[in-house]
């Protein structure tokens, strides 16, 4: 009974009653926790864990450490925002590290131990029942025993004229996804805090000019990246300035107009790129039915665990910390919500045989099958699998380290397996393909200023592009107009 008690403890404000023998009453509903009938059902993980950044992925290599099955929804941004910053100083015991590749350890560490990971997104979550039922992207339905919620926040955006225009032509958030494209231009970078200094440090060294535009009167970046922003010669920082709108033609960004507040004098200023680095928000939008929120959008948590104020619901990471709000910490939150999953699980009489139990009817509706990609980067390639190709081709312009790419492949490599003999597809790396590139801006008109780009080709004919992300279901529709 002690893990009622600590409920209670934890959940006064929605818990109008408590019963004996394991369950937790919401409103006029009541949740039981039959741990005996949960295990005879299909599809049941004992720790599912939504999104995978770095408390996402933590979480996932001490569920996994525990001898548990932990089950990771990678989401939208697989190892979630580091994957778009440069260097990170600040993890402790690592004087310098890649976000992408800190990422990387992180994930292969926590699948060593076990943890499976899969490229799919929770779109809907029901804790009004238990095992809690999560619904994916891809239209699985998956009962978990416990959930954790490291869903992270996405990058804000403006809102004004011209950004959802331009967007992936000019106007992005990824500086480490698209800097090389704008060599020799000038660009600007919205924004004041350590995400904008980040973006400086990717950009500076390929822009002739960088402007950050900083809405009041001082940066609020670390003063450490502030010294290292001014040391750039081709970097200036104006204050008090606000974007009013972004403006361009067929090749993208041309011109932004931008106001100062103190003086109300506007300006057009010559821009090839705008980066956005202006803060984020939490991606709580799944759970405000379910959980309470304050009124930023942040889950609201009790007392010092990771405890939402649902039982067998933990959260970690940027979804549920305004204040903090650094790598570090989202990792240690999500080694907390860890525990406090596997003391959840015990309390309710979780064993191992009842893991292997459950094991037996789950873990195989996740083998997707999947088809190697063939990578092309010489022109020659891009004629042959191609231009001079029948039928229809999809090509994926990809980065290393883009985070949008990394989802994008294994979603168009299933794609590929589905829909064989039907399309093909082939991804092209924009840092070693630059003669295709350059075939596509002067030959096709078809500028690449963004990854991913995907381009789709009919009997040798461009078709369409996109640069949105999309899910496995999604991009199967968008191509299957062409089929
Ligand atoms: P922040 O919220 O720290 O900064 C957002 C910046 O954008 C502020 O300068 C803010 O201005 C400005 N801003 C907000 N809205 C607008 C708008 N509509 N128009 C113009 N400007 C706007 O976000 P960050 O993404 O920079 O950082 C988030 C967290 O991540 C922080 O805790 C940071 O420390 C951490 N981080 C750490 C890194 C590292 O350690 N290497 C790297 C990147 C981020 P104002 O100041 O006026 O509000």
């Amino acid at each position: 009974m002690a893990y009622q008690i600590q409920f209670l403890n934890v959940v006064p404000m929605i818990l109008t009653f408590l019963c004996m023998g394991g369950c937790w009453a919401k409103k006029n509903e009541i949740v039981r926790f039959d741990l005996p009938y949960a295990a005879t059902l299909d599809n049941v993980i004992p720790v599912a864990i939504i999104g995978s950044g770095p408390a996402g992925l933590s979480a996932a290599l001490y569920i996994a450490r525990a001898g548990i099955n932990g089950l990771v929804f990678a989401g939208p941004t697989p190892c979630g925002q580091l994957t778009q910053t440069t260097f990170i100083e600040n993890w402790p015991a690592r004087d310098k590290v890649l976000g992408a590749d800190l990422m990387k350890s992180l994930k292969r560490q926590a699948e060593l131990f076990g943890a499976k990971i899969v490229q799919d997104s929770v779109i809907q979550a029901d804790f009004s029942i238990w095992p809690y039922v999560l619904t994916t992207e891809e239209g699985l339905e998956v009962k978990a025993l416990s959930v954790i919620i490291a869903t992270g926040a996405t990058p804000k955006t403006l809102g004004v004229p011209g950004e959802k225009k331009f967007w992936g032509k000019g106007v992005t958030t990824c500086a480490v996804c698209d800097a090389p494209f704008f060599k020799g231009k000038h660009v600007i970078i919205v924004g004041g805090g350590d995400s904008a200094a980040e973006q400086v440090f990717e950009l500076a060294p390929y822009v002739k000019q960088v402007t950050v535009l900083v809405r009041g009167s001082s940066m609020r970046a670390a003063q450490v990246l502030q010294d290292r922003v001014m040391s750039y010669e081709n970097v200036a920082i104006e204050y008090n300035k606000q974007i009013l709108g972004i403006y361009g033609d067929d090749g993208g960004v041309k011109v932004v107009e931008v106001k100062d507040v103190n003086t109300g004098i506007i300006e057009k200023k010559s821009v090839d790129g705008v980066f956005l680095a202006i803060g984020h928000i939490p991606n709580s939008q799944l759970f405000k039915k379910n959980l309470p929120l304050d009124s930023f959008g942040y889950l609201i948590m009790r007392g010092r665990t990771q405890q939402t104020l649902i039982p067998g619901v933990f959260a970690a990471g940027e979804i549920q910390d305004s204040l903090y709000r650094q790598a570090a910490v989202a990792a240690g939150e999500g080694i907390k919500a860890a525990l406090d999953a596997t003391s959840f699980l015990y309390e309710l009489g979780f064993k191992d045989k009842i893991g292997k139990q459950l094991e037996k009817n789950f873990l195989e509706t996740f083998s997707h099958e999947k088809k190697e990609l063939l990578d092309i980067s010489t022109l020659d390639e891009f004629m042959t699998h191609v231009m001079n190709k029948p039928g229809l081709v999809l090509v994926d312009f990809y980065k290393e380290n883009c985070p949008g790419c990394i989802r994008m492949i294994p979603t168009l490599e299933s794609l590929a397996h589905q829909l064989e003999g039907k399309i093909s597809i082939v991804k092209s790396n924009t840092s070693l393909s630059r003669p295709i590139r350059y075939y596509c801006r002067d030959k096709l008109g078809l500028a690449i200023k963004s990854v991913p780009t995907i381009f789709i080709f009919k009997d040798g004919k461009f078709m369409e592009r996109t640069n949105l992300i999309m899910s496995k279901k999604e991009m199967r529709a968008f191509v299957e107009q062409y089929l």
